[in-house]
């Protein structure tokens, strides 16, 4: 154990000798890199893809991204093949190592099928390397985030949408534990959503007939909108009271509509034979949770100044149902999205595409700091401005070893409830990820 700390503390000086480099230069004649240039605003929204995306913008629709592509270097992103779940991608973007070197490989463990706790990092995700640095991060929903663990800011773990039938929250919810009460608070109960919010979504004139026709599908849209605009209230809360460096919202809706609604979408495609009365009433509810995604987006960024770097980003694409009738991971698609504003890239620029594990030493970068020699990826270089490029190469060469030494201490046990695992099981059930 001696060696372990040791050894972390002897990482965390060389990454602080790496940063004052970068930060100063080396000969000491460039300026100083002002704290709010470091700064990082990202957008991650489950699954979006260019082939549902670029349509869409051709109609006319999603205006804030649209104006994000014109502010941003923006392209394909190469997710895993064979494909794979999103805790999985998660987990490699923001640790930029591959799933057996940080440990997140499933949803689910053992003949129990346990959800996998947080406890199952072994690899420090971005906030821990950037915490190293004194650098602070907000973070809401991410997978694998429960028992919210200590970091320089604030966690919200992803069980927030659980257990909203206990007495009280399930313990280390959110770190710090004085946020939980005001997090809590923020929580949308799904049964609330009215007429007026869940009718755009559908073909119909009146919520009650099509509520009582199908409720199954109904639910699904109420919990799914719900757990989303919960995120949202608490990040919107998070931007208003504090300021922190690294400001990470995650849209995990938008995978979770494409699992239940795609079919709609593409009624020819996999042999389905649906009621053609039920595709009409569902038939835009994927396209119409992507134009809320974009309300939300255009919101998120007007959180912060417009010269905030900032990546949109997903994990992989959809495609949809199979032929094959396969579900869960197989009707994700191999290229996700990833778009990126920051004075080291050229505006509007289009850029062929990046590789999933590119994204780690690329978030690194934008916030001043260097990648590990043992992250496999490269910064993105393609739509670099000269200056971006030089620094991009700088990074390049001073590389640090590795920040596997920041992997997290062990965190707080959390609290098993029973009922929420079920929830959770079930929910998995239900998106075909698990039997
Ligand atoms: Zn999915």
């Amino acid at each position: 154990m001696g060696n372990i700390r040791q050894d972390w503390i002897i990482r965390v000086f060389l990454l602080n000798m790496a940063m004052m480099i970068l930060l100063t230069g080396c000969g000491g004649q460039e300026q100083p890199v002002d704290p709010e240039a470091r700064k990082l605003l990202v957008i991650g929204i489950d699954s979006a893809d260019w082939r549902l995306l670029k349509p869409m913008l051709d109609e006319g629709r999603l205006p804030n991204l649209k104006a994000f592509m014109a502010q941003s270097n923006h392209g394909r992103m190469k997710t895993f093949f064979p494909l794979e779940k999103s805790p999985v991608l998660w987990a490699s973007i923001v640790t930029g190592v591959k799933p057996e070197v940080h440990g997140i490989n499933n949803f689910v463990k053992g003949s129990g099928q346990k959800p996998v706790s947080g406890s199952a990092w072994y690899a420090p995700a971005l906030w821990d390397m950037i915490g190293a640095a004194g650098l602070s991060t907000a973070v809401a929903g991410m997978w694998t985030t429960y028992p919210a663990r200590p970091i320089d800011g604030v966690m919200v773990s992803d069980y927030l949408p659980y257990g909203r039938r206990r007495d009280k929250p399930l313990a280390n919810l959110v770190y710090p534990d004085s946020l939980t009460d005001r997090v809590v608070a923020l929580r949308v109960d799904p049964d609330s959503l009215t007429t007026e919010v869940l009718l755009p979504y559908l073909n119909a004139d009146d919520l009650a007939p099509i509520e009582a026709k199908y409720p199954r599908s109904i639910q699904k849209l109420r919990d799914i909108l719900a757990a989303d605009m919960g995120y949202f209230a608490v990040m919107r809360m998070l931007a208003e009271t504090g300021d922190f460096d690294l400001f990470f919202f995650y849209l995990r809706g938008p995978d979770m509509i494409s699992h239940h609604f795609y079919k709609y979408l593409m009624p020819d495609r996999g042999n389905l034979r649906i009621d053609p009365e039920e595709v009409a009433v569902f038939k835009d509810v994927v396209k119409r949770y992507y134009d809320w995604s974009d309300e939300v987006t255009g919101e998120v960024l007007s959180w912060f100044p417009p010269d905030r770097q900032a990546v949109v980003l997903s994990d992989h694409g959809f495609y949809g149902p199979r032929a094959s009738g396969d579900k869960g991971t197989a009707e994700h698609s191999e290229w996700g999205i990833f778009l990126v504003r920051s004075p080291m890239y050229e505006v509007g620029h289009e850029f062929g595409h990046l590789e999933l594990l590119d994204i780690c030493p690329t978030f690194l970068a934008l916030m001043g700091m260097p990648p590990a020699r043992d992250m496999p990826g490269r910064i993105l270089t393609d739509g670099a401005t000269g200056p971006g490029l030089k620094r991009i190469e700088k990074m390049e060469r001073q590389r640090v070893d590795s920040y596997l030494g920041l992997r997290p201490a062990v965190g707080p046990e959390g609290e098993r409830d029973e009922g929420v695992d079920e929830e959770i099981r079930k929910q998995l059930r239900s998106l075909g990820y698990i039997k």
